[in-house]
């Protein structure tokens, strides 16, 4: 395999698209679902677990790691593929957005931004530079930029200075990063719900140049609606021959919609969150496994699905685990809903190919509508 990353699109279907991004850890198959690894594990999950489900990519949280158990330490133990045991691709987020939501006492500057850890109250800069080394000592895959995400609502002001400054850390971004064989760099279209900054910012970015494009400052309590309207025309303005990655969604018809409207990766802790509340996501809609209509009820979560859960235990028993709060629910919930959104992207991806992806989306909201089977 080559020591560079590359995407190949292969078919379209409307604005809909299938594809293959290669790297030399493997090829991420395109739309692509992304489960979040925060603290280097998908929560529950084995690596190869999450692996068996059909995931070719893992996300990594800068925040969580630089604070601890540290990058520096990472990168001695050999780096967060070896450290977590995940040989396959690797995306980090650059650290920016958690900043802003987790982090205590924190002060934005033109250089960066100085915050308190929300683990131990230890003082700590973030910068675009500072970003793209933690990034590398984690040995990351794809790189995300350092970017300022504006806690919303803003006004059209406060959002247009956010974009040009994000623009500007993008710049420090590529040009910290360097030029790295076998490691690519993602840059981040802001500009909120606006689609002149939307634009702008996009023009900023193919005037850099990366090696994809992610949609930023979206999923943060919009709504759908706003999103899609989003969407309709913001992946359009990103170059159609790099992969373009919507960030922290979402809810599987948010999913379906996004790859509808042309969007190749997403990356959500729904699925994997869910699964330790006792939220299961079925082909039939959501259902809550703590409900006592599933007491005495014999059969799996989901017919259709191939998982553990589902091949060898009962919705009764999955019922039985979560309410004693045995670490088993949490395990298997966790694999069946992992299961859902790779066996929802595998569909799309078939149906993209054989030109039938109206049908497929479809289907798809007809048997959720139908909702969950009945009572025994
Ligand atoms: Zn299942």
């Amino acid at each position: 395999m080559s020591d560079r990353i590359s995407f190949a699109l292969n078919a379209t279907d409307g604005t809909a698209r299938a594809g293959v991004i290669s790297t030399p850890r493997g090829e991420i198959r395109t739309p692509a679902f992304m489960p979040v690894g925060t603290a280097a594990t998908v929560k529950a999950m084995l690596p190869e677990s999450v692996a068996a489900t059909g995931a070719d990519i893992l996300l990594g949280n800068t925040y969580h790691l630089m604070l601890r158990p540290t990058a520096e330490r990472i990168d001695r133990l050999g780096g967060l593929h070896r450290f977590m045991s995940w040989d396959k691709p690797i995306l980090t987020d650059s650290g920016g957005f958690q900043v802003m939501s987790l982090a205590g006492l924190r002060k934005l500057t033109a250089e960066g931004v100085t915050f308190k850890s929300h683990i131990d109250g230890s003082r700590h800069v973030l910068t675009p530079e500072r970003s793209m080394e933690v990034q590398r000592l984690l040995g990351s895959d794809i790189v995300m930029c350092f970017d300022e995400c504006p806690a919303l609502p803003a006004d059209k002001a406060r959002i247009a200075e956010s974009m040009r400054l994000s623009m500007r850390w993008a710049k420090r971004s590529r040009d910290a990063f360097g030029d790295r064989p076998g490691h690519s760099l993602f840059g981040i279209q802001q500009g909120g719900l606006e689609p002149d900054l939307r634009a702008q910012s996009a023009e900023a970015l193919r005037e850099i140049g990366f090696d994809g494009y992610a949609i930023g400052g979206l999923a943060v309590g919009e709504g759908q609606e706003a999103m899609f309207s989003v969407l309709d025309f913001a992946p359009d303005m990103l170059p159609a021959d790099r992969p373009r990655y919507l960030m922290g969604v979402g809810k599987p018809d948010d999913i379906v919609g996004a790859v509808a409207r042309g969007v190749d990766m997403m990356d959500c802790v729904l699925p994997s969150r869910s699964g330790r509340t006792g939220q299961v996501f079925t082909r039939r809609g959501v259902l809550n496994i703590k409900n006592a209509r599933h007491q005495d009820d014999p059969r799996p979560l989901d017919a259709e699905c191939g998982c553990p859960a589902c091949r060898n235990y009962s919705r009764a028993y999955l019922h039985h685990v979560f309410r004693s709060q045995e670490i088993i629910s949490s395990m298997l919930l966790t694999w069946h809903n992992l299961q859902y959104y790779q066996d929802l992207m595998q569909g799309m991806r078939v149906a993209i190919r054989e030109g039938a992806f109206a049908a497929w989306e479809d289907a798809f909201h007809a048997t959720r509508a139908e909702g969950d089977i009945s009572r025994l």
